[in-house]
């Protein structure tokens, strides 16, 4: 598998969907906002009060115990006003990101079969586990922290200007500092972590590649390859965290000495302001006290810019999975008539290298079509194509009767699957139930269907209430075939395609099972890609694939008087 990674949402995609994102619940937002608004200014009201009581202690009429009880009263509520505000604003949070995984889920899900196989699983995998994880921290703390640092820090420079224009000036000493600062780290900052999870997600894809290929590494010695290839990515990996570290070791000391600044500035220059009688003295201790208590939400502000940064390239890595253009275009029309027709099919897994070169097939509603023929010919290219699963490159595959028949790229997932469906020998158990395993294929299948199609495959495994999959009972590749064509037998589309769909059986229950099969499917058009001839001599017609093309098609009679490519393979097989 070639590693053609996933395409990354635009800046401006990522932009316009965090906004919407903000406003998505705009009652909630707003009763958010408005707790912690309430909560920030009962927060704001003690500086004031502390400012008030130097004065009066200096002026000897201080009442120490009113406005230690009032201070003790605010900042009550304020405890209460937060409790209530954080439960909102982390509600609020888990909802959105609730929503945000469905919608991811619903994305991958819509993804084109052909390019989920040839961008990799890891990738996928990477941006379904971790870059969800990363965005998750970002919808459940980052941005609501940040909307309450906003409100927060803006509520507390309108105190500090309400209290006095010229003692709030020193304050602002550090915003060009932390402005320049935070200029410089932010557009670094972007790529860095761009490269940090790309860096991830290649060793993702290097892992699963080399844990599913481990026969495949074993059997040719690919070990040391596959080892320098991951101490390739870990390197890679090891430079883009160095990176993004070092911009962290720039920024975060820079920010420290940006907090401390404005206190120092403003408790120096309104003693200067103080002794020109330019500020009264409650006004210096009130802005002092600001000035130390905007150091809190412009931090959480600062640091979870860089968590946001983090969200931002996930989502761009979520949101990316939908860039990738349909490989379907569904135009409404539902085909007449269940004929499968093949006409003049090219196809090619590279530009410029087609391995179909002008493919014809009439499929006869409810023949048994085997498909034989040296490997690497077409045939599981051609099944593919048959199934729908690809769109060919020119020509067409379409269902239905002359006139009213409709191209398979043209029909909806959910529609093509209960015309035609594909088994390969590539199945998935899912973890859960026999019976959930096959229920899926037919939802509302009761225990007697599925009793049926399990005889129809003559199952040997574990009864329908045992729990196979991971974790659960291990099912035999037999075990696993069977189930995936019970699947398949329940969710009863008019044309199957099989591709070496039996392969793993024994050749005596393969054919077994193919004869039990051939009785549930009377009636179902059925093709057939086999390297076991008797599947061609029970079938009713056959079709030898050579180079691309179709270049014998007839009964097995007939093939064999023709004396050609199949009736050759009959004489081998059978004389060996
Ligand atoms: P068969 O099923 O008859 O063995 P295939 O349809 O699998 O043949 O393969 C037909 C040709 O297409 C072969 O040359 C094979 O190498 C090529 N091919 C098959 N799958 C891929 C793929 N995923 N990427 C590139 N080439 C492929």
């Amino acid at each position: 598998m070639s590693a053609e990674t996933l395409p990354v949402a635009t800046p401006a995609q990522v932009r316009a969907y965090a906004r919407r994102l903000v406003v998505r619940h705009p009652r909630d937002l707003a009763a958010v906002l408005a707790l912690h608004a309430l909560a920030a200014v009962t927060g704001l009201v003690t500086p004031r009060l502390l400012g008030a009581l130097v004065e009066d202690v200096r002026d000897g009429r201080a009442d120490v115990d009113t406005t230690g009880l009032a201070i003790a009263a605010f900042v009550i509520v304020q405890a209460v006003l937060t409790r209530f505000a954080y439960l909102a604003s982390a509600k609020l949070g888990e909802r959105v990101l609730a929503e945000l995984r469905e919608e991811f889920v619903d994305r991958v899900l819509a993804l084109p079969l052909s390019r989920v196989e040839r961008a990799g699983t890891g990738d996928l995998v990477t941006r379904a586990s971790r870059d969800v994880d990363t965005l998750g921290t970002s919808v459940r703390y980052a941005m609501p922290e940040t909307l309450v640092a906003i409100v927060v820090g803006g509520f507390t420079v309108g105190a500090l200007l309400l209290n006095g224009p010229l003692v709030a000036l020193p304050a602002l000493v550090a915003v060009p500092m932390l402005w320049a600062v935070w200029r410089w780290y932010l557009p670094r900052a972007h790529g860095g972590y761009m490269r940090e999870n790309e860096s991830w997600s290649r060793i993702a894809d290097g892992l699963t590649e080399t844990v599913q290929g481990a026969r495949t590494v074993e059997a040719l010695g690919l070990a040391g390859r596959r080892h320098a290839r991951g101490d390739a990515d870990i390197a890679r990996s090891y430079k883009a965290e160095r990176y993004t570290l070092r911009l962290r070791m720039v920024v975060f000391p820079a920010a420290e000495f940006g907090f401390v600044l404005p206190v120092v500035t403003t408790l120096v220059a309104g003693g200067f302001l103080y002794i020109h009688d330019m500020a009264s003295l409650a006004q210096v201790t009130a802005a002092t006290l600001y000035a130390q208590q905007l150091i809190q939400p412009v931090d959480t502000l600062l640091s979870w810019l860089d968590e946001l940064q983090l969200g931002g390239a996930s989502l761009a890595r979520l949101l990316g999975v939908g860039n990738v253009p349909p490989d379907r275009t569904p135009n409404g029309r539902s085909p007449e008539g269940e004929r499968l027709t093949a006409r003049d099919v090219r196809y090619a897994y590279r530009p410029g290298q087609d391995v179909l070169h002008g493919v014809d097939l009439d499929l006869r509603p409810g023949e048994r079509l085997a498909m034989v023929g040296p490997s690497g010919a077409g045939k599981s290219t051609l099944g593919r194509l048959l199934a729908g699963v690809d769109g060919p490159r020119s020509g067409r595959v379409a269902i239905g009767e002359a006139g009213g028949d409709v191209p398979l790229v043209e029909l909806p997932l959910d529609d093509l699957r209960g015309h035609v469906s594909l088994v390969t020998q590539e199945h998935h158990v899912f973890r859960g139930t026999i019976r959930e395993n096959l229920v899926m294929a037919r939802p509302g299948a009761s225990d007697a269907d599925i009793e049926r199609v399990l005889a129809a495959v003559d199952w040997d495994g574990p009864d329908l209430g045992t729990v196979v999959g991971s974790g659960g009972e291990t099912l035999s590749p037999a075990q696993a075939q069977q189930l995936a064509l019970a699947r398949l037998v329940l969710a009863d589309p008019h044309t199957l395609v099989l591709d070496e769909a039996t392969s793993l059986l024994d050749p005596r229950a393969a054919r077994r099972l193919e004869r039990s099969l051939a009785a549930v499917l009377d009636g179902r058009t059925v093709v057939a890609i086999a390297h076991r001839l008797h599947t061609a001599h029970d079938a009713d017609r056959v079709a030898v694939v050579e180079d691309g093309r179709i270049t014998e098609l007839g009964t097995h009679d007939e093939l064999i008087a023709a004396n050609g490519s199949y009736a050759a393979l009959w004489r081998s097989w059978h004389g060996a």
